[in-house]
C-alpha cells in the first residue's frame, strides 16, 4: 500500500448517516472475507457505525474455489454479495473499492480513485498471499487458488488440455497433454488432485472420442515425508488411501528444484 501523497487532489467519503450522532465511533474493516465478515457481524449489535471494504462487492467462499476450478461448480455458487449478508445490519455500510493505502496520521482509509474515509478504529482483513516457497518465478507457470479469476485460469488451463489431446494425433504428446503434476501435497494440492481425479473418471466419462480421459496421469508431489503435514496422521493416511483409489500418484519426500515450461 502506498503512503498518502496529493492530499489536496484526494475526495472524503461520507459513511455517517446524517442522524448519527457525531460522536458514534466509525470502524472501518478493509475485507468483506470470514476475517472482515465475522468482525462486521460481531459489531452489528453495537453502538458503532460499520463500514466494510472490499475490492470485490462479493464474499468468495474460498474452501470450494477448486471445485470452480475444475468445472465441478459456476463462481456463483461460491460468491455472495456482501451487502446481501449484512442487509439486516442498520449500522453497517459497504463500499466496493480497492484500498491502495492508510493515512495513520490523518486516520484515513485512502482508495484507488483517490478518495479517502476517515475512520476511528480500523480493521484490516485483506487475506494471504499464495506462498510459492523461495521460488516466486513459479507464479507465471502456475497461479495461485486464491480468486475467482485464479480457478477460471486453473479451469481454463485443465479442460483446454484434454481439448488439446484429442486433436492430437502423436500419442507422446497426447500423454503429456494428459499428466497433470501437482506441487504441494497441503490441504488445496490434496484437494485439487482429487477433483482432477472426479473429473476424469466420472464428468468426462464418454465425452471424447479420440481420448480416454481416465487414463489421465496425476501425480502429487510433497516435499515432506507425508501429504496434509498440518493434519493428524491418522487422517493424512486416509486421505493419501482415497487419493490412491482415485487413481493419483502420490510421491512424498520429493522436493521440486525448478520447473521448466
Ligand atoms: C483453495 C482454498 C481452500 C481452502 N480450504 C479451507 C478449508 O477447507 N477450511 C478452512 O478452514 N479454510 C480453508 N481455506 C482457508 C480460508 O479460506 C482462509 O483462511 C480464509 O479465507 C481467510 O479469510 P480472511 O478473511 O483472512 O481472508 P480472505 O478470505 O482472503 O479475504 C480477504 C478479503 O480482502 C479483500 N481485499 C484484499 N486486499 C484488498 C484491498 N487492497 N482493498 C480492498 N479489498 C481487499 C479481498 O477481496 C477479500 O475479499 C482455504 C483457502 C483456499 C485458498
Amino acid at each position: 500500500m502506498n503512503s498518502k501523497t496529493q492530499q489536496d487532489e484526494t475526495r472524503e467519503v461520507t459513511q455517517q448517516p446524517s442522524q448519527a450522532p457525531t460522536t458514534t465511533p466509525h470502524i472501518v474493516i478493509v475485507g468483506g472475507g470470514f476475517g472482515g465478515l465475522q468482525a462486521a457481524k460481531e459489531l452489528g449489535k453495537q453502538p458503532v457505525q460499520v463500514t466494510i471494504i472490499d475490492h470485490n462487492n462479493f464474499h468468495l467462499f474460498q474452501p470450494m474455489l477448486y471445485q470452480v476450478a475444475t468445472a465441478g461448480l459456476s463462481p456463483s455458487n461460491i460468491s455472495n454479495p456482501i451487502r446481501a449478508i449484512l442487509e439486516k445490519q442498520q449500522n453497517t455500510g459497504t463500499l466496493m473499492a480497492e484500498v491502495t493505502g492508510i493515512d495513520l496520521d490523518a486516520q484515513q482509509v485512502l482508495m484507488g480513485d483517490r478518495q479517502t474515509l476517515h475512520y476511528d478504529y480500523l480493521v484490516l482483513a485483506t487475506g494471504a498471499t499464495s506462498n510459492y516457497f523461495g521460488h516466486p518465478e513459479w507464479q507465471q507457470l502456475a497461479p495461485g487458488l486464491k480468486s475467482i479469476n485464479d480457478a477460471l485460469e486453473v479451469r481454463r488451463t485443465v479442460l483446454s488440455a484434454f481439448e488439446a489431446a484429442e486433436r492430437e494425433p502423436d500419442e507422446q504428446k497426447r500423454r503429456a497433454l494428459l499428466t497433470f503434476l501437482l506441487v504441494g501435497g497441503g490441504p488445496t494440492g490434496v484437494e485439487l488432485a482429487g477433483a482432477i481425479a472426479e473429473l476424469v473418471h466420472q464428468s468426462l466419462k464418454g465425452d471424447f472420442r479420440h481420448i480416454d480421459p481416465s487414463m489421465t496421469r496425476i501425480v502429487l508431489v510433497q516435499g515432506p515425508k507425508r501429504i496434509l503435514p498440518s493434519f493428524p496422521n491418522s487422517l493424512a493416511q486416509q486421505a493419501s488411501k482415497k487419493l490412491k483409489q482415485a487413481g493419483v500418484e502420490i510421491k512424498t519426500g520429493e522436493h521440486v528444484k525448478e520447473v521448466r515450461n
